[in-house]
């Protein structure tokens, strides 16, 4: 561990420290030190070492902030980390290799090849549903691709945002990273400085400020949004497991996932038979009330949980409804046929609450989700493959997992990220490596055989024969 150098302990609670705070990281990069692969390697084993040596406190901040329990806090957050931690190590060695590709004719003798090289200071600006790994994740992939990077937790999530302040400047380069803690003020003075890549998590409209203040350097951004999710079920499913999926990735966190299912579509004959299998198993994990289940989350602030309950007024509730300020909580609800045009169905509701919508036949799924701008995240239940391949081909999301939840996110060699109004960029795995480099095109060419075809004077000859090259 770093000795902690308590000048560089930068917890910029100050706008004003933040101008010389930026200036100092990119002033580091340009040293250097960043792009040796053992300074990325030690960076990224110090996280690694942050979460599991510091799990317990990280834990309670979870709880804290989020009311949630150790086991989810894992599953979603600090696995999450130490899985895509080791991924990097593992294959970090292949990504930074420069990679070969064909030369064509016309530039023989020569050699063609991409070589990926870090962007600079990355500006991370995270979540606060998932605190911990939304500033961490793509640190990971920043730091492999030889980056360092100005951190932005959210302040909603203030403990585990105090806890990051802490522990970072503890655990990694000191010289290298920072955290800024804050709100509003604190954002909107660090998006007017220059960084060579911003990565936000969060919702649409500040990612349209966070875009418009790019644009003024034209910076690049990887925009990690979010929208309503749908999930499809076909009657050929299996409706045990599905029903314990869908509520496994509708109500982790207290339904506050960007990529939770947002809303059900199911043929109306089948929707009675899925709803009785939901409710089974909200009780099979929550107990009958979950008010008192250890196992169930909180809303994270009084204005998101107003936000969430007034999208039950005037709702068909079919299960649950109960909610209560003081605690911040609102039980597991399910809602049947809401109104195509309510907040409900209109706002993504980030929050505990499944709508189901009936369709005639479930083809008409594909024209309702086409209806509405291309989602984060579209789930499909079914044994049908050829409706599989009609859902798959039909319609745009930015991640699809068939016969289950958000379980994509587990696997680092595949891209998590958006499409359209859901987000702009990826990161996991190697996909997170090259959105944080850039891949520069080298071609090396030789002296000898110096074909004065390409140069002038130009006559009918070189032209005919260079139209066969070209
Ligand atoms: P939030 O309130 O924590 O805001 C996100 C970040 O933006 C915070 O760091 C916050 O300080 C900053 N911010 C807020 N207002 C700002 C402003 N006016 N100017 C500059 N910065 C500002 O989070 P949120 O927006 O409530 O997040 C919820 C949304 O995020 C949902 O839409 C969810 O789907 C999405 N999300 C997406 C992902 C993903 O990986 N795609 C992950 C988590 C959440």
């Amino acid at each position: 561990m770093q000795a902690v150098s308590l000048s560089n302990q930068v917890n910029t609670a100050s706008v004003a420290g933040i101008a010389p705070k930026i200036r100092q990281l990119k002033t580091f990069f340009t040293s250097g030190k960043t792009k040796a692969l053992v300074w990325r390697i030690e960076q990224l084993k110090q996280i690694r070492k942050m979460v599991l040596e510091q799990q317990d406190e990280i834990f309670v901040a979870m709880r804290q902030d989020l009311g949630r329990c150790n086991m989810e806090s894992w599953t979603a957050e600090l696995g999450g980390v130490i899985s895509e931690v080791d991924h990097s190590l593992k294959h970090l060695k292949k990504w930074v290799k420069p990679r070969k590709v064909a030369t064509p004719i016309i530039a023989q003798p020569g050699k063609s090849y991409i070589l990926p090289e870090p962007l600079g200071t990355i500006l991370i600006i995270g979540a606060w549903n998932y605190p911990l790994l939304l500033v961490l994740s793509p640190l990971i992939s920043a730091v492999s691709a030889g980056n360092n990077a100005l951190i932005k937790p959210s302040e909603l999530s203030a403990n585990v945002s105090k806890l990051l302040a802490k522990l970072i400047p503890q655990y990694l380069d000191n010289d290298a990273f920072a955290v800024v803690e804050g709100a509003f003020d604190e954002t909107t003075e660090l998006l007017k400085h220059q960084c060579e890549h911003i990565s936000y998590t969060g919702g649409e409209v500040v990612g349209k400020i966070v875009m418009r203040a790019a644009a003024e350097f034209l910076t690049p951004v990887t925009l990690e949004l979010g929208g309503k999710s749908p999930c499809i079920v076909d009657s050929s499913t299996d409706l045990e497991v599905t029903a314990a999926r869908i509520v496994w990735s509708k109500w982790m966190n207290a339904g506050q996932t960007c990529v939770a299912p947002d809303y059900v579509l199911v043929e109306k004959s089948f929707a009675p038979q899925l709803i009785d299998a939901i409710k089974n198993k909200l009780t099979d994990f929550y107990t009958v009330d979950a008010a008192n289940s250890q196992d169930y989350g909180r809303i994270v602030s009084e204005r998101h949980f107003l936000r969430v309950i007034s999208y039950l007024d005037g709702q068909d509730i079919v299960h649950g409804g109960k909610h209560d300020i003081t605690n911040k909580y609102i039980e597991p609800t399910v809602v049947l046929n809401p109104d195509h045009d309510s907040p409900l169905m209109q706002q993504e509701i980030f929050g505990p609450i499944l709508p189901i919508v009936t369709v005639t036949s479930i083809d008409q799924s594909i024209s309702f989700v086409n209806q509405r701008a291309k989602p984060l995240a579209l789930y499909l239940f079914g044994k049908n493959k050829d409706f599989e391949q009609q859902v798959l081909t039909s319609t745009s999301a930015g991640m699809v997992c068939i016969n289950d939840g958000f379980m994509f996110a587990a696997n680092p060699n595949l891209p998590f990220g958006g499409v359209g109004n859901s987000g702009t960029g990826a990161y996991h795995g190697k996909i997170g490596f090259d959105n944080f480099s850039h891949l520069k095109t080298v071609m090396k060419r030789s002296f000898w055989f110096d074909v004065p075809l390409r140069y002038p004077p130009f006559t009918a000859k070189k032209f005919k024969l260079l139209k066969k090259l070209i």
